[in-house]
């Protein structure tokens, strides 16, 4: 649940090119490790966002508001 109250609503994706790979964490991936999973969770009142970026060995490589 958001700080707010609200609900959160998640959904993931895949990114499997650099181009879109560096709009979410440009300069903290290695381009070997592609594709990168991005894991989202959207406020559904407030529409904070939070998420997490993890490489294919499953490794953290960023997190946003989580
Ligand atoms: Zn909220």
């Amino acid at each position: 649940m958001c700080q707010c109250g609200g609900i959160m609503k998640s959904s993931e994706h895949s990114i499997k090119s650099v181009n879109k790979a560096n709009e979410w964490a440009e300069g903290l991936y290695q381009q070997k490790d592609l594709p990168l999973h991005v894991a989202q969770q959207t406020c559904a009142s407030c529409g904070r966002l939070g998420y997490k970026v993890t490489n294919s060995k499953g490794e953290l490589v960023k997190r946003f508001n989580l």
